[in-house]
């Protein structure tokens, strides 16, 4: 067995695999279920690990380490996929909102500003 300094906390500890200790290994499984919780919440947010962290009111560090390990690219919900969906989700938003504003705002300049408060409310 190697000895290894915990990637979380610096303890020294003993280890045939992973770099975390077997307290702060504990402490990460809490950390990934709040999160994972936080993002099927939040499917849009749009976040890197601190502001994770800070919205689940855990370290930084343990969200970081987690994103590090994969962890959330195991699930479904992961961060990077969250990513990719929520980029084409507003390429689809921008499509359809041209394609439904283009043509009033060419034919009736009055109807352009009730148009846009319609897109506006529709992001919400
Ligand atoms: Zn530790």
């Amino acid at each position: 067995m190697e000895m290894t300094a915990c990637n979380v906390c610096g303890k020294i500890f003993g280890t045939s695999s992973g770099s975390v200790c077997p307290a702060c290994r504990k402490l990460l499984d809490i950390v990934y279920e709040k999160a994972r919780a936080y993002l099927r919440d939040h499917p849009r947010a749009n976040m890197n690990a601190r502001e994770l962290a800070r919205e689940i009111g855990e370290d930084e560090r343990l969200v970081e380490i987690l994103t590090i390990e994969g962890r959330f690219e195991n699930k479904s919900e992961g961060l990077e996929e969250n990513e990719v969906e929520k980029k084409r989700k507003l390429l689809l938003d921008d499509l359809q909102r041209n394609l439904t504003t283009a043509p009033q705002k060419q034919r009736e300049t009055g109807t352009y500003g009730s148009d846009r408060h319609g897109a506006t409310r529709r992001e919400k």
